[in-house]
């Protein structure tokens, strides 16, 4: 008599009924894979991990060390709780969000932060935490991400963004549900003084009043397009970022990735698996969606334009997040992925969500210069630089940043974990942070899970 499941590898999660840490195993049944939990007070369990278990094979091969880090906490009581940074983590901080204000203009079933009413952090507690945030990633902070709550009922926002600007942070994201975007031209004008290396973060969860009812509560569909068109107006790019919850608008993801391919300035889309802490709550359970399941979807619904296989692994953090880029070609757009196999030059692709194809150029030659002319570096060199235009990697900043604005496209997908699908091993590389007002650095995750207060 054989067990119905694969025993594939063990780890440590949480029971959903006393929420104690327990004993795991990842198994894989019916093509799925489960968390198969063995709590000594409850018994089994068994938690959806990922739906196509084929990703928990491939991403192997996208896998490479962590940075190493500064750590602001010991270990004492064990992996959640001594968040964070502890000397157990496994990456550096690829975003640092900074929550500037709890309060919020929508009050959204789904939200991770319960926000609603709540205080504004002042601007000089704001500026110590960048500046704690570029100290701790040695001077040079990557993404800095301004978040909430609704960043932009902060009376100081502009104030707060162009602080962001002036500690000169490679790239800065303004996280918004795009309400005041949507009213306020002004607003969006000043955004635009704030690139190249600065774009809008915006809520866009699909495209029926159906889902936004369903998501946050009330219709939102036409602020969602007005808050669009004020960007596209002022010129600001924008990453789409839709929380994609089963059977509400799973069906969906091809459609936004299509209506992103053909809208100026928006440069791509995060999805995020809806995760349950917050508001979001457990009778839920049944409408998780997994990345593989996602990156499955959008195979299905973009008829094929976008392949699973070239929406890989990013191996600063392969067990949770997945990206391809696109790059227009005609009236189409052909994701790099496809013609480049990432995944046998990952030793040249640095630890960031920041991927930039003239980063990956500048490690290949340094690499072939030291590896002499065999190595595959110079390959990998020749096939980027020959999608890109001839002497982009000439160009100013600016020459560069408008030509990604215009011609490229990327979709990310970001999932995060909860309490029902905690793996000790994943969170370890987790590498978006919240940077905390007591000064630490808390992996989002876990942020949401335990320390949110
Ligand atoms: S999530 Fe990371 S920082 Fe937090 S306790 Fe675990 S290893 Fe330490
Ligand atoms: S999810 Fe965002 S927009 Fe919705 S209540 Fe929370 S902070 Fe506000």
């Amino acid at each position: 008599m054989l067990r119905d499941y694969l025993f594939h590898d063990a780890t440590r999660s949480f029971c959903s009924k006393c929420q104690q840490l327990c004993d795991a195993k990842i198994v894989i049944k019916n093509g799925s894979a489960y968390l198969l939990k063995n709590c000594l007070v409850h018994g089994e369990e068994l938690e959806l991990f990922e739906e196509d278990a084929s990703y928990l094979f491939e991403k192997h091969r996208y896998d490479k060390p962590g940075n190493k880090i500064k750590t602001e906490t010991a270990i004492k009581d064990g992996c959640p709780s001594d968040c964070g940074l502890c000397p157990d983590h496994e990456q550096h901080t690829c975003i640092g969000l900074i929550e500037v204000t709890r309060r919020c203009d929508l009050g959204c079933p789904v939200c991770y932060a319960s926000s609603g009413d709540g205080e504004h952090l002042p601007l000089d507690q704001i500026e110590r935490m960048m500046d704690f945030y570029k100290a701790r990633e040695g001077g040079k902070a990557e993404i800095l991400q301004i978040s909430g709550g609704e960043p932009t009922t902060h009376p100081q926002i502009e104030a707060i963004l162009k602080l962001a600007k002036r500690k000169r942070f490679k790239y800065v994201m303004l996280n918004t549900n795009g309400l005041r975007l949507a009213e306020d031209k002004q607003f969006a004008a000043f955004l635009k003084a704030l690139t190249p290396g600065f774009e809008v973060y915006l809520q866009f969860d699909g495209l029926t009043e159906k889902v936004y009812q369903k998501l946050r509560g009330r219709k939102l569909l036409d602020i969602k397009r007005a808050a669009i068109a004020n960007l596209q107006a002022a010129e600001v790019p924008i990453t789409l970022v839709a929380t994609i919850t089963r059977d509400v608008n799973d069906g969906q993801v091809g459609e936004i990735v299509e209506f992103g391919m053909q809208s100026d300035y928006i440069r791509g889309v995060n999805f995020q698996p809806v995760a349950f802490f917050g508001r979001g709550t457990r009778e839920n359970l049944k409408n998780r969606v997994t990345l593989s399941g996602i990156r499955r979807d959008i195979e299905v619904q973009t008829g094929g334009i976008f392949k699973r296989e070239d929406i890989v692994p990013l191996p600063c953090n392969v067990d949770r997040v997945a990206v391809t880029y696109a790059i227009k070609n005609g009236d189409g757009y052909v994701p790099i992925t496809s013609k480049i196999k990432v995944g046998n030059y990952v030793e040249l692709i640095d630890n960031t969500m920041d991927f930039r194809a003239e980063d990956v150029v500048k490690n290949a030659i340094a690499k072939s210069l030291t590896k002499g002319a065999v190595c595959d570096c110079l390959k990998l060199k020749n096939d980027i630089t020959s999608l890109l235009p001839a002497g982009y990697l000439k160009w100013t900043s600016r020459e560069r940043a408008d030509f990604i604005d215009k011609n490229t496209f990327r979709i990310t997908i970001s999932s995060f974990i909860d309490m029902y699908n905690f793996d000790a091993k994943s969170i370890k590389k987790e590498c978006v942070h919240v940077i905390t007002p007591d000064l630490r650095r808390i992996p989002f995750s876990a942020y949401n899970m335990l320390h949110r207060g």
